[in-house]
């Protein structure tokens, strides 16, 4: 809750802070009682109001989502958004200055409550983000912020971070006059109370003007054919981005431009009405859920490891200088941890060190890192052809060729070498964990480790256990994949693990579909209009189709027939067509992607699917495989399917995940599709697994 104080000075202060809780947030009991000092203040007179938190690294985070969460009705939306507004403009109306202090995040609702002060002044703090990700949640910002950002900011600067969603830091904040001072948090209120004697000395006025934009951002920003500009390009950007699945960034362009030039009261009311409309829509639930989602794993703990507490990860090894161990070097040296690379010749480690550099060369050319901080980050990773420095590694990643031989006599071999505290980790994509800890030294500092390509843009880490891991190599590992900023997801040693599993049975059923009589682009074409980020065929390009149909023979083997790989991957695999590194797959990937008809061409059938049968066997094949790692307790439940899948494949968010989306589909029709497909092919791959009987039977859905 907020409370007021005033001192001698006659400075006024407004102080955030919840009591339980590390964050503040603007629920409606919050705003209840902030709207109720407003009004005591109104008749006041103050030199000024300051508005700041008493959280460490928080201003307010926004406002309460579990309530809007709730809301089915536009009407009530619209009240709450209302409600909101009319808070934050009795903060304008003050009759005397106002100043918002940020020391910490101020997102959506906070950053409308600090954009209704008449100054913001904020902190060199790594940690602060202001902005308004709304947008992410599916509705617009509905305090006000989509009236008082623009006309703060700019309109480019403002379409920018509301469309996007994306928070700016301090540096970003001050540079587009979004907080009119940056302070060292050592000594800041004196610095506030010097700020306020400023502004004190000239009432009524803000002597702090945002920066004036110039020529062509001028243009762009102030001329009335300039921001017609502006919006088709915004328009056309977002329409690209979100390809009609996300409504709110369009919704909120329109709302910006409509209210551009209204007074208050009209522009609020067009915002509350847009946010109302999308709150309450499927896409914003599940986004929200989501969002929940993400925020559980990121901080995620392992049950019943509350007590174990891990010495932190300082130096590393990293086995295999490929693809992906030049790309965990990357990421582990840009993370301040020292690494020894290791390969087996100079020239294998001369590739994994150019890969990192072009990783970093790449943030460099965005300007997301100096050359210097570059040449620092390279530093920390040294390449070997033998051991040497592995010894006293806090973490051994390995990364060489997916051959369970290979990987064992590493795991022999290293385990001999390394000391008692070095966690073992492999990152193979398929092979079983398990076999390598029985090779080892000490099997329970034996894991699986298990990153995306590309490693520095994938947020998922699958973390895969055997019966010997250790709670406490668990624990380590989890934080160490935290701290490498990573999603971690716990999964029990199985064949494919989660994410390659389900998303095999996909590829698979799509390659079926292919060799009954259909059209590659078509098949990708629906793939991609149901949302998913790309297409099964070109997915298996970018993986690698060599890659594929290893992991396909790896589960067909682990279990079952329904995984023996469908006739075109058979077809495909004698004539080296390896996808996009060797430039020809299911498409060519030269200058201008086109099908490859040498495959198309391989499919005599004429049965085309229809769209809708083949969504469906696509998306529920993954669901009956996705059961069946809940009945075998591979996870402990759908959640870590569904972030697996949204953080490992970009299962489009706006469905909510692959097992929420079941549940929309509801468990008796997704029962009645699936023996349909099995009635029809009679191979058992459509067979509904126990688990999702057992639901159907007891009227239950994986989320209850
Ligand atoms: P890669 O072929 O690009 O690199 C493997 C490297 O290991 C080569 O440089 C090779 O010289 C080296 N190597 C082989 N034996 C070695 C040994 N005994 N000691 C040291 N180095 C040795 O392979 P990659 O694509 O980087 O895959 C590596 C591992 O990561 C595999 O287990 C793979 O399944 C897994 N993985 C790959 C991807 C992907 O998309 N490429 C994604 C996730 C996981």
């Amino acid at each position: 809750m907020s409370v007021f104080y005033k001192e001698e000075s006659g400075i006024g202060f407004i102080t955030f802070d919840q009591p339980d809780s590390k964050v503040n947030v603007l629920s409606a009991a919050t705003l209840v009682s902030f709207d109720k000092i407003l009004d005591d203040l109104k008749n006041k007179s103050l030199k000024a109001l300051v508005i700041q938190s008493a959280k460490k690294d928080i201003f307010i985070a926004g406002a309460d989502i579990k309530e809007i969460e709730t809301i089915t009705e536009e009407n009530d939306a619209k009240s709450k958004a209302q409600a909101g507004q009319q808070v934050m403009n009795k903060l304008e109306d003050l009759p005397f200055p106002t100043v918002a202090v940020i020391d910490g995040a101020a997102l959506g609702g906070g950053c409308e409550l600090a954009l209704a002060c008449r100054y913001r002044v904020m902190t060199f703090n790594d940690k602060i983000r202001m902005g308004l990700p709304e947008v992410n949640l599916g509705f617009v910002p509905g305090f006000g912020g989509t009236w008082r950002l623009p006309r703060l900011v700019g309109l480019q600067q403002g379409l920018k971070m509301i469309v996007s969603g994306a928070p700016i830091n301090p540096q970003a904040a001050f540079k587009c006059g979004l907080v009119d001072r940056l302070y060292p948090a050592v000594g800041l209120s004196e610095r506030v109370r010097e700020f306020v004697e400023q502004i004190a000395a000239e009432p009524g006025q803000r002597i702090f003007k945002p920066p004036v934009l110039k020529g062509l951002a001028g243009f762009l920003d102030q001329n009335p054919l300039g921001q017609s500009m502006v919006y088709k390009k915004t328009i056309e950007s977002v329409q690209k981005a979100t390809k009609g699945f996300y409504p709110a960034p369009l919704r909120a362009v329109d709302v910006i431009r409509k209210t551009k030039y209204l007074p208050r009261e009209q522009a609020l009311d067009i915002e509350s009405s847009a946010f109302a409309q999308l709150a309450i829509t499927p896409t914003s639930k599940n986004l929200v859920k989501v969002f929940y989602l993400a925020e559980k794993y990121k901080k995620l703990s392992v049950p019943g490891t509350e007590g174990i507490k891990p010495a932190g990860v300082v130096k590393a090894g990293v086995i295999g200088a490929g693809v992906m161990g030049g790309g965990i070097a990357q990421l582990l040296s840009n993370r301040g941890v020292w690494t020894r690379l290791k390969d087996i010749n100079q020239e294998a480690i001369a590739k994994g060190l150019a890969a990192a550099y072009d990783i970093y060369a790449q943030a460099v050319k965005r300007r997301k890192a100096k050359p210097y901080e570059v040449a620092a980050k390279m530093a920390m990773i040294t390449g070997t052809v033998d051991y040497t420095g592995f010894s006293d590694a806090d973490i051994v990643i390995e990364a060489v060729v997916e051959n369970l031989d290979i990987k064992k006599k590493v795991f022999t071999q290293t385990s001999q070498l390394v000391g008692p505290k070095t966690i073992l980790a492999s990152n193979t994509s398929s092979l079983p964990v398990t076999e390598m800890a029985r090779v080892s030294k000490d099997p329970t500092k034996v894991i699986g480790f298990h990153f995306f390509n590309p490693v520095h843009r994938m947020p998922l880490i699958e973390i895969i256990t055997t019966e010997f891991t250790s709670p406490q190599t668990l624990v380590a590992t989890v934080e160490f994949a935290k701290k490498l900023g990573k999603t971690p997801v716990v999964v029990k040693d199985a064949p494919g693990f989660l994410v390659n599993r389900i998303l095999l049975a996909y590829i698979n059923e799509a390659g079926r579909i292919l060799d009954e009589g259909g059209s590659i682009e078509q098949i990708d074409g629906f793939a991609t209009r149901f949302g998913l980020p790309m297409g099964p065929f070109t997915l298996s390009d970018e993986v690698g189709l060599d890659v594929g149909v290893k992991v396909l023979h790896v589960l067909e083997a682990g279990l079952g027939p329904r995984f023996k790989p469908s006739q075109i991957f058979d077809d495909i695999g004698p004539k080296k067509l390896l996808g996009k590194k060797s430039g020809k797959g299911f498409y060519i990937h030269g200058r201008q992607r086109v099908v490859n008809e040498e495959v198309q061409s391989l499919i005599k059938s004429r049965n085309r699917a229809s769209e809708q049968e083949a969504v469906e066997r696509m998306i529920y094949i993954m669901v009956n495989e996705a059961a069946m790692i809940l009945q075998e307790k591979v996870v402990d439940g759908p959640d870590a399917v569904d972030i697996g899948m949204i953080m490992g494949t970009g299962f489009p968010p706006f469905r909510g995940g692959l097992l929420r989306y079941a549940d929309t589909v509801g468990i008796d029709g997704l029962v009645d599709s699936l023996e349909k497909y099995e009635a029809r092919f009679q191979d058992g791959r459509f067979k509904p697994c126990s688990y999702i009987l057992e639901l159907k039977k007891n009227g239950k859905r994986f989320y209850s």
